[in-house]
């Protein structure tokens, strides 16, 4: 087969993932679980990517040339190469693709199972570094996103990823940015061969712990496996140091969960979230509302209700950037979240109604508690009260804090600020 009809044919059968995408979205619909419960024709593949059509690709490195720049950003949206935010918040063009759809795996959720029935393709290492850098050279992606399917054993697929990484930025002299998935089974030298080569890692937990994985994964050992290249890459982060092998930094560390695939609660998603936080330091961790794709054992499982990947997305920032711990979140009976309110919301109606906060005196942790005060909000109003006095909840919105979702729970100079009454129930 030739070259750009083995991109098309991975193109049609990629699926989204999400790491590296734009901040939190929230979904677009108030209560969307009967909407969601048809199926995704863009089926979700923890492996796979968003789906594009990269035999325009080819035709546009082949045939294009001296494209103004409205054709060249047109080209790159039909590629599928889309803007990723970067940990630090610049956008990239990002290339996100596979180096095989095929995988000898049986995932239960997966478009790339073993048992599917479809037409896979597959690039050689040299293939896929050749096809990115003339991409790259032509302007069309700035970054790569790098992941397979499993062929012949993890330890053989994470080789091959290894040696396209290699191939690109030795022989093809590529300096920007890659992240490259770590395949289930990842043996510890490869994480560290994995960990000079890229700017990003990442192994798809999916689920929080080995029972949950049986039932998603049942061919996949949760701790073996998947947790044990997470926990290599920051062993070896903490012990060796980036100078010696010529880097500035280490990789980030990132995973994914697949969200009410498995009958798990929150609470035992956002266990674990916390621990991989706090103790392996992952920079952040994905939550991927489960989607049933045909032709898989979970084809008739129902759709998860995207509020509740939102919901999620917020009690893990809260954890990792507002020092919330795992205890501080506002769990109903059954270990899940309010779909109706976010987490901070929940928790300070229980906390702050009467015991509102100063915001003259409060230290910035406590600020960072009150709904609308983000971290940059507290350090404005921490800055703006050196120089002082703030008088009302105008001073506040001035500063960027979303002065009425904060109303309820502060005091400015010891009195309650006046609230805009909403016209109509929400
Ligand atoms: S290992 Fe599982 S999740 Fe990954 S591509 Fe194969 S079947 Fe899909």
């Amino acid at each position: 087969m030739e070259t750009a009809a083995r991109l098309a044919l991975l193109t049609d059968q990629m699926g989204f993932e999400p790491a590296e995408d734009s901040d939190l979205k929230r979904p677009t619909a108030p209560s969307p679980a009967a909407e969601a419960r048809t199926l995704n024709p863009h089926a979700k593949a923890p492996c796979g990517n968003t789906p594009f059509a990269l035999h325009q690709a080819m035709d546009t490195l082949t045939h294009g040339g001296g494209d103004p720049a409205p054709a060249l950003e047109a080209k790159k949206h039909s590629l599928g190469v889309s803007q990723a935010v970067m940990p630090g918040g610049r956008k990239i063009a990002l290339l996100k693709t596979l180096l095989t759809s095929a995988c000898e795996r049986d995932c239960f959720y997966c478009p790339f199972r073993a048992r599917r029935n479809f037409r896979r393709a597959t690039f050689k290492p040299q293939e896929m570094a050749a096809v990115f850098s003339q991409m790259h050279r032509a302007g069309v992606a700035e970054g790569l996103f790098l992941s397979s399917g499993v062929a012949g054993g993890g330890v053989r697929t994470q080789d091959q990823l290894i040696d396209t990484a290699t191939i690109l930025r030795r022989r093809h002299a590529y300096r920007g940015y890659l992240h490259l998935k770590m395949m289930p089974g990842t043996e510890r030298d490869q994480v560290l061969r994995s960990m000079q080569l890229a700017d990003r890692l990442s192994v798809n937990l999916e689920a929080p712990n080995t029972e949950r994985l049986r039932r998603l994964a049942p061919g996949k050992i949760f701790l073996e496996e998947l947790l044990q290249p997470l926990k290599w890459a920051h062993e070896l982060r903490q012990s060796l140091a980036p100078e010696r092998f010529g880097l500035r930094r280490w990789p980030s560390l990132v995973t994914q969960f697949v969200v009410g695939g498995a009958g798990e609660d929150d609470l035992e998603i956002l266990s674990t979230t916390h621990a991989l936080t706090r103790q392996l330091k992952l920079g952040r961790v994905y939550f991927s509302a489960f989607s049933p794709v045909p032709d898989t054992p979970l084809e008739n499982h129902p759709p998860e209700d995207p509020w509740r990947e939102h919901r999620l997305y917020q009690a893990s920032f809260l954890m990792r950037d507002y020092g919330f711990e795992l205890e501080d979140m506002p769990f109903t009976q059954s270990g899940r979240l309010p779909l109706d309110r976010d987490p901070k919301q929940a928790w300070a109606e229980e906390n702050l109604i009467d015991t509102r906060v100063e915001i003259h005196q409060a230290e910035p942790a406590e600020l960072l508690r009150v709904p609308g005060i983000g971290p940059k909000g507290a350090a404005a109003i921490v800055a703006a009260r050196r120089q002082a006095r703030l008088r009302d909840i105008g001073d506040l919105r001035r500063l960027g804090v979303l002065a009425d979702r904060a109303a309820p729970y502060i005091l400015i100079g010891g009195r309650a600020p006046a609230q805009q009454i909403p016209l109509f129930a929400a």
